[in-house]
């Protein structure tokens, strides 16, 4: 099986059966994401201890990009330090804009899966959708909501 073929095995079964696919009553973070450009939209529910991501899980309703994306992304920074999932961002932004050094891809296990989003521009939003959640809710308090198009995230929008 190819590299291509592969990853994209991997995307297709976390869309067919997504992991921490549930809600979460007992949340200290709740952030709604939006990809307007593809339709995408969920809602990430994070469970923080201190500096600790003790639970994270997902709900909703998108491509199998953005749906495999979430899924991939709550298994990576579960039981995770803040720092850490930072740095996961950060990496994995890099990779679906083409700019993640090889080296760095290789520590990345199955995320790397979508290293072949960096070749189609529309499709990194919804591969990022989740993670810009994730990210939301680790930097702010509560309840906030997020879209996967860092333009329309001006102040106060
Ligand atoms: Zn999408």
């Amino acid at each position: 099986m190819s590299t291509e073929a592969l990853y994209q095995e991997i995307i297709l079964e976390h869309n067919r059966k997504p992991k921490n696919f549930r809600e979460m009553d007992d949340a200290n973070r709740t952030i709604q994401g939006r990809n307007p450009l593809c339709g995408d939209e969920l809602t990430l529910w994070m469970k923080l201890d201190g500096d600790a991501i003790v639970d994270v899980s997902f709900k909703g309703q998108g491509c199998a990009i953005s749906k495999a994306s979430a899924s991939l992304m709550t298994a990576a920074v579960k039981g995770k330090s803040r720092a850490d999932a930072e740095r996961l961002f950060d990496q994995f932004h890099r990779l679906v804009k083409g700019e993640l050094g090889e080296d760095e891809q290789k520590t990345l296990g199955s995320l790397r899966a979508f290293a072949g989003v960096a070749k189609f521009p529309n499709r990194v939003k919804c591969a990022s959708l989740a993670w810009h959640a994730m990210h939301s809710a680790i930097a702010d308090g509560g309840v906030a909501q997020v879209t996967s198009d860092p333009e329309s995230q001006g102040e106060g929008a």
